[in-house]
């Protein structure tokens, strides 16, 4: 029914927001589940459909979501050959954590919690401690790891458990924090190509009688960032990265399973004031801001103290209809982070989480105009952003 012209925008209701599928159906279950099968202690087979082997390959493709999968079978034939569509495709999408970002997907991953309980719950998010921003997928400024994210990795369990555990990336991810907080544990192989990564992968896979190999391929996502999804650039890196998975699956030795996965999607923004909402040349939003946190599809939001409620109220009022709106108790209690929230992580939550529900995004031209410039984006609950593939190959 249409509105008559004179009445007040209504605010997207909060129950319209999908929720991340924490406990089953998360990027959080992946590695519980495949580590439950190869008999390490303390992990539940939370993913019920899924039977892992002996030998157990994560392939984490940032940036590939579901639905771009989906909507490129003549880039991606052999990753549209594995969706449930195709003759004896099994895949299935999972929901990425929200926000549905690389910092925050790569530590519920490798941990196989969500991100209230591992607290890296965005791309910056505010440092109780110092009460300054924290960029958790730079690690600046510098914070000593093991206290912002005290839990084991799933690799590290693993690895005790006598699983063979390698971690194949590049090279320069090797000693970064977040490297050390998500994805530590056994050994970790630096190398620069796709196809060594993937050979390597393969190689490693096959060095133990129980193995639980990851390996990662960074350039689908920075090649969306930079010229969009659709992009030719975007397109040649996923033909690439379709072939790199090919490869891998390829070489599978026997009693393997390989999981092709991703940390998010991506969504493109047009390039105009509406769809480009600039923060720091808006006096309204800025009204008792003390700190903008998160990245333009999902942002924290630290008011001044005491303004807490009038910064909601005018949030909401603003960008309600574009944005699911949330005070950060609405947002806990929706369950966007997870279904427990740990003491040390609750203070990294905005006081308002806004999380894109159209094409738009909250830029900083001045506090972030890399950022603010990049054609691609992600971070929010939509299912172009939150849902990843899950795919499987089995030798
Ligand atoms: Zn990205």
């Amino acid at each position: 029914m249409a509105q008559p012209a004179w009445q007040e925008p209504v605010p997207l209701a909060l129950d319209s927001a999908p929720v991340p599928e924490y406990g089953g159906g998360s990027l959080a279950d992946l590695l519980p589940t495949l580590a439950a099968g190869q008999d390490v202690p303390g992990f539940d087979a939370v993913i019920p459909e899924l039977t892992p082997a002996d030998r157990n390959c994560v392939f984490l493709i940032d940036g590939l979501g579901w639905e771009q999968i989906k909507a490129h079978p003549d880039e991606a034939p052999f990753l549209h050959s594995l969706l449930p569509t195709s003759r004896g495709g099994t895949g299935r999408p999972l929901t990425a954590g929200f926000p549905s970002t690389t910092a925050t997907s790569l530590a519920s991953v490798g941990t196989g919690r969500p991100p209230g309980e591992h607290g890296l719950n965005g791309y910056t998010a505010r440092n109780p401690e110092t009460g300054a921003l924290m960029n958790q997928l730079r690690w600046k400024p510098w914070t000593e790891p093991r206290v912002w994210q005290p839990y084991p990795t799933v690799f590290q369990l693993a690895h005790e458990a006598g699983v063979r555990t390698a971690q194949v990336s590049a090279p320069t991810f090797e000693q970064t924090p977040l490297t050390k907080v998500a994805l530590s544990g056994g050994s970790f192989l630096g190398r620069l190509s796709g196809e060594e990564r993937m050979d390597l992968a393969a190689e490693r896979l096959a060095a133990g009688d129980r193995s639980l190999v990851y390996t990662y391929y960074s350039e689908v996502d920075g090649k969306g960032h930079r010229f969009g999804v659709d992009s030719d650039a975007w397109r040649g890196q996923l033909m690439y990265v379709d072939g790199l998975a090919r490869r891998l699956a390829e070489q599978l030795p026997p009693r393997s399973a390989l999981y092709i996965t991703a940390d998010h999607g991506m969504i493109d923004i047009p390039f105009d004031e509406q769809s480009r909402i600039d923060f720091d040349e808006d006096w309204e939003l800025s009204a008792g801001v003390a700190l903008l946190g998160g990245e333009g599809r999902a942002r924290h939001v630290y008011a001044v103290p005491g303004a807490e409620a009038d910064v909601l109220a005018v949030w909401r009022e603003v960008l309600g209809e574009q944005f699911w709106v949330a005070s950060r108790d609405e947002a806990v209690s929706a369950g966007w982070f997870g279904p427990h929230i740990d003491a040390r992580v609750h203070g990294r939550i905005g006081d308002v989480v806004a999380a894109a529900h159209d094409d738009v995004v909250i830029t900083a031209s001045v506090n972030e105009p890399h950022e603010s410039a990049m054609a691609g984006m992600h971070g929010s609950l939509t299912p172009v952003e939150l849902l990843v593939p899950l795919l499987e190959v089995r030798s």
